[in-house]
């Protein structure tokens, strides 16, 4: 009977799935506001956001956070990669906010990456997004060869990038489930490529829609907002270890 006590919280931890680790990633900050309208700046708007998500995620134990910056400081788009890859973070949230010509373009928009070609507005507002890591990206192109490395590995990685566009779209997916009015896009943001982990930038509103704008001001869509990823989140959590716990049965 001891032998059985013993072994019971023993199994119990075998079975326990590990904390999801999220990087959240607030666009923008310092020098660079982001889109600005109706005096409200993308950098500030995506900071509360995401300061609501890190507490919300932060008190839940399933879940360890980080954020690629706490305050309003500019931080390059490549540093917040590699926040992202030291930490081996297993999920990367990128929030920004949206602006378009007319005024009358609202919504939410939820991008992430795979294979399929993104249409031309995405590729625009991309293009918009990392015009701060185009100089550095330039000065940086040297991309090793596949060819180069082992039969062996490059299998593993590409099962690793299999696992990582299946799961940006999982996300993707469960964000949209609960976000009727958002669209799910893609575009070859540089921190949704450059990221080796599962990740989705959210596009929260339209700062050039001046209801939205207003709406997005305010404490209680921020919470809102935050909430909505958080459950998202909290989903797909339970979508993983559910795949994990029937890989080990
Ligand atoms: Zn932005």
């Amino acid at each position: 009977m001891r032998r059985l006590l013993i072994l019971i919280p023993i199994l119990f931890l075998s079975f326990e799935a590990h904390a999801l680790q999220v990087m959240i990633d607030p666009g923008h900050g310092g020098i660079d506001s982001g889109t600005s309208h109706l005096g409200v700046q993308e950098k500030d708007l995506v900071l509360k956001v995401a300061g609501y998500l890190k507490d919300l995620l932060g008190s839940n134990p399933q879940f360890t956070v980080q954020m690629t910056r706490e305050k309003d400081q500019h931080v390059s788009l490549s540093e917040r990669v590699k926040k992202a890859e030291k930490s081996q973070a297993d999920l990367f949230l990128s929030l920004h906010a949206n602006s378009n010509p007319s005024t009358r373009v609202k919504g939410t928009e939820l991008y992430f990456q795979n294979s399929l070609p993104p249409d031309e507005e995405s590729l625009l507002l991309a293009e918009q997004e990392n015009q701060a890591e185009a100089v550095a990206t330039n000065s940086a192109k040297s991309v090793e060869s596949p060819s180069k490395k082992g039969d062996i590995m490059a299998i593993v990685e590409d099962l690793h990038r299999q696992h990582r566009a299946k799961s940006s779209l999982q996300i993707t997916q469960l964000l949209a489930q609960d976000w009727s009015s958002a669209a799910i896009k893609q575009a070859p943001f540089y921190v949704v490529s450059k990221t080796t982990m599962p990740s989705v930038l959210i596009e929260v509103g339209f700062l050039t829609h001046p209801e939205e704008a207003k709406k997005l001001s305010s404490v209680k869509y921020q919470q809102e907002i935050a909430q909505k990823i958080y459950k998202a989140v909290v989903q797909y959590k339970e979508m993983m270890d559910k795949i994990e716990g029937q890989a080990l049965e």
